[in-house]
Parts: structure tokens; sequence; C-alpha cells
């Protein structure tokens, strides 16, 4: 998703962590209990890892007049492990009437957003099934989409319906009945039925597979995922859109792929200048250095939608304001966008590593930056993301983790700031080559990911290991430090001596001397050198490295 900006959102969100510190003493078990039912992610539950979701059929009908929501959502699983009871998440607020294994009866229980079916006999490891459940209530409704989830109940300045729904923190369960946890996804697809009042225009992930008219004042559209979603990519957008259409000719220039906007009726005008000047022209840029557009097979649509904006697969959500920054795009758009690589086609299989998709998401802003605008102003974009940086917490704060407790700004800044400087690290040829290969290699495209999977990346076309890069950078929250003596030296010569505070880190440093830069290698985290005396030495002055000077006492 996008980053928090607004102080407004900043100063309730610390006056909410405030709140939450004062209590969390005395409820710190019970909250760490809720939070790993509630949030996505987290432990896996043994029952849950004794499964793998092939596929997910779904069928729903909203009624935005009453808010409510009536469903029925097949999951078709493939047992790993033998299981005497079948769970899937679902949130309370709906309520299941009736259950099915293999289309017979089953009886089941559902607390506290858990759903257990029972089986009239245990499976064995191998074994393939059906768990269909029906189920109806009003859906938990989004406070503050996209940074708190449920569905969305708007309208459009007319007063039309708008609707939607965000659920990357809470998980797909607030909607339909899913494997409320990143590290599954439904190899074989999923499909969707979706039921509006006719009027609306409703839209899926996937490719639009047929439109039935129904006799009670609805219509149902049907969408097929051809591809791996991640469960909280999966979406819904109904409103009485207008299409915008452009043309996406593919990487190699040969193909003639529809490409769709759909606004609401009072921003069709801004909704087409923004396609027409920049819809094709990202997934071109981007296509370049991460390779082609990963889902051409379905589509790349986008859906104004009434919050901010969400990476939903193919069917991305845009409620920015149709305005450009001063690097000439929209953030939201292309942000939202680059997700379809960074997050869609490889998906971290632990929220622990969301910056896969947040780092990598912001850091693509800057390669669009670097590409149209050249490195000079790329160099100005990456210090406007460096002042973000907060280095409270690890980009990576430990293993099997909800998204609620992954989620930082650093994921988003610091993470992108780690991109730079890797950049630096490597140098162009290798750093791009890593980025295309993480986001192509069959070991990884349309697969689960762990930044440990990066890591490897980087070292075979790096040809070194550098632990203590990822060390540094990723898994502790200060940054590295560096320090510089000068000391007088034979014949009207300084030397320069700079060390990093900690021996293993032996990244290089860009130094410039009376004006002209080098590159300073630091085996054993520090170098020295001989200058003029009095020489002007700056360190890094373009800012390429992701550390700071330490303090002189
Ligand atoms: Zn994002």
């Amino acid at each position: 998703m996008s980053p928090r900006r607004s102080w407004r959102r900043w100063a309730l969100g610390a006056l909410l962590v405030l709140v939450a510190a004062g209590v969390a003493g005395f409820f710190f078990f019970r909250a760490r209990y809720l939070a790993a039912m509630g949030d996505s992610g987290g432990p896996l539950r043994p029952r849950q890892a004794a499964y793998d979701v092939r596929r997910y059929e779904l069928a729903i009908a909203l009624d935005p007049e009453r808010k409510r929501l009536s469903g029925r959502g097949t999951a078709i699983v493939v047992a790993t492990s033998p299981l005497d009871a079948f769970e899937i998440q679902l949130d309370d607020p709906l309520r299941v009437a009736r259950a099915t294994v293999d289309g017979a009866p089953a009886a089941f229980e559902h607390d506290d957003g858990l759903v257990t079916v029972a089986l009239a006999r245990a499976w064995a490891a191998g074994e393939r099934h059906a768990v269909t459940l029906d189920y109806a209530g009003r859906p938990k409704i989004a406070r503050r989409p996209p940074w708190s989830d449920g569905l969305v109940w708007a309208e459009t300045p007319s007063g039309a319906p708008w609707l939607g729904v965000t659920t990357q923190g809470d998980g797909a369960d607030l909607w339909w009945p899913a494997k409320d946890h990143p590290s599954d996804e439904p190899d074989e697809g999923l499909a969707l039925a979706l039921t509006l009042p006719s009027g609306l225009v409703g839209l899926s992930n996937g490719r639009k597979t047929g439109e039935t008219v129904n006799a009670d004042g609805t219509t149902t559209t049907t969408w097929e995922v051809g591809y791996p979603i991640n469960n909280y990519g999966v979406t819904f957008n109904a409103a009485p859109y207008v299409a915008i259409e452009s043309i996406y000719r593919g990487l190699d220039g040969t193909r003639e792929v529809p490409i769709v906007f759909w606004a609401i009726p009072e921003h069709a005008d801004a909704a087409r200048k923004l396609w027409r000047e920049q819809g094709a022209k990202i997934l071109e840029v981007l296509g370049r250095r991460f390779g082609e557009y990963p889902f051409l097979a379905d589509k790349y649509h986008v859906a104004e939608a009434p919050y901010l904006g969400m990476e939903h697969q193919t069917l991305v959500a845009y409620g920015s304001k149709f305005e450009n920054n001063e690097f000439g795009f929209d953030w939201l758009l292309l942000h939202e966008t680059a997700h379809e690589w960074w997050g869609n086609k490889i998906t971290a299989r632990d929220w622990a590593d969301f910056w896969l998709h947040e780092g990598f998401g912001s850091y693509s802003e800057a390669v669009y930056v670097n590409d149209t605008l050249g490195v000079d102003k790329y160099l100005e974009f990456m210090a406007r993301t460096r002042k973000r940086v907060r280095n409270a917490r690890p980009v990576v704060q430990g293993r099997d983790l909800t998204s609620g407790e992954a989620y930082t700004g650093d994921i988003y800044a610091k993470g992108s700031c780690v991109l730079h400087t890797l950049r630096w690290m490597l140098g162009d040829d290798t750093f791009f080559a890593a980025l295309h290969r993480f986001a192509t290699d069959e070991r990884f495209a349309y697969k689960l990911v762990e930044t440990a999977d990066f890591e490897r990346v980087v070292a075979e076309l790096a040809g070194r290991e550098t632990p203590w890069f990822w060390q540094r950078y990723l898994y502790r929250a200060e940054l590295p430090r560096w320090t510089l003596a000068r000391a007088p030296a034979a014949g009207g010569r300084e030397t320069i001596t700079l060390v990093w505070d900690d021996p293993a880190f032996e990244l290089a440093l860009p130094v410039a001397v009376g004006g002209e830069e080098r590159r300073i290698e630091m085996p054993g985290g520090r170098a020295s050198f001989e200058v003029d005396a009095g020489a002007e030495v700056a360190v890094d002055p373009r800012g390429w490295v992701l550390a700071e000077p330490a303090e002189e006492d």
C-alpha cells in the first residue's frame, strides 16, 4: 500500500501508540494472542500448516443499502500432513449458515474469527478436498482505509454507491473464508462471482468471464484469476464507472494490450489525461528494469477507489488526486503499479519481509525518476526519501510476524534507501541485474520469497557474500557510522583516515577531495589516504550511502 504521509495521521498514530503502550503492559499476552487471530500472518496454526490451498472459488453478493454481504466461499486444498479437522478464518460479524466438505454437510464451530469444520474421517497427506462455507452478515467497515481495513461503502460526489475493500492488515477473512496467512497462495488461481445492484459497474481481479442480469434487480459478473494471488490482493470495486482505455504495446512493442482506468464520472477528464500520459509509460519504464508486466494474460486495470490506494492484483486501487509530483509523475499510480512486481508477482511468505513489497515499491519510484529524468534527479529524490528514515526498529524485525507487527514507515523509506546504497555498492550493472533476476527468475517469479532469497541473488551476481551489509541495514535499527580524522603527513600533505564503527562493515565510501569524487574501499572497515594539506574533503557529498558521521565528543 501507500505510506502514511500526513502529519495528522502521524499525530493520531503517535497518540494511539501512547495509549496502546499503556494498555499493552497489562494485556500483553492477550493482545499478542488477539493480534495473531485478527491480523494477517503471524505464527501459522498447526492445522493450517497441514494443508496447501490450490484454489478459491467465491460468490459474493453486496447490498449497499443495508451494508450486508452474503457469500459462498470454497477452498480447494491438498492435505500436506494428516488432518483431523479443517480450520479457515472468517471474521465474526459474518455468520456461517452451512458448511460442506466435498459437497456433504459438515458440523462446524465459529469462534474468534476461526471456523473449524469437522471431517467425517481424517484426511491423509496428498488428499484433495473442497470445503465450502455459506455465510452472511455485515462485514467490518473500514474506518481509515487503507491503513485500517474493511468494507468501504462510500458515495460518489453525485450520491451513487462507490464501494471497495481493503484487507492488507486484517486479511481477506474480513469478507471471505481464507487461510489468513501470506505463506499460502492458491496455486490454481481464484474465481469470483460478484453480485451488485444493476447500474453499478462491478470489477474484480483477473479476466472477466461473464455477466448475468438477475431477476431481482442485481447483476452478477464473474472473474477468473489465472495466477497465484495473495489474499490481500483479492478485491472488488463498484461504482457507476466510466472506462478509459489506452494501449500498452508490450516491452517488445509488438503487442496491443488494452489497459483500462475505471474512473467515477466526476473524474473522467482528469483520469483520461493521467491514463493517456502515464498508464502505459509506467509499465514500459518498470518493465525494462524488472521484466515484462507480470499479468498480461489477465489484465492491467486501475479502479478509482474511495481510499488512497492498494496494490490489488490486476485491478490497482487508485484514490489519489490526479496530480503529478515535482518529479513529473503520479506517485500513487506508480507506487501501487510497482507492487504488481513487488508484492504480487513475488510475495513475501512472512510479513516480516514486508519491505520486499514496500521498500521495493518505494524504490521503484526512484527508478522511474532515474530512467525518465536522469541520475541527478534520482539523487534528489533519494535525498528526500532519506529524510523519512527513522531507524526506530529494524526493517526486518524477526520471523512469523503479523502484518501489523511488521508495518513501519521504515519498510518504505529505509527499505528504499537500502536498495539505493546497494546500488552504490554493486554498481549499476550488477544492481539492476539483481532486481531483474529477483523478479523474473523461476525460483521466485509468481512464488513466495524471503529477504534471504534477495541476499542470495545479490551474492550470485556480485560473486561474493556480504552478510555485514544485510545484517547492519536490515536486522539492526541503528545506521552505520563513520569517523574521519586528519593528521599531518610529510611533504605538505595530510593523512585522511576513515573508520566505520564496526570492522566487519566494509562498505566503500564516496569521498570528494577538492570537489573530485573518488571511491574509497574500506577493507576491515577502514581506509587511509593522503591529500594536500588543507584540501577540502567531503564524505558522500551526493548521498549514496545510508550512514551518518559518528558524533564528536
Ligand atoms: Zn506500497
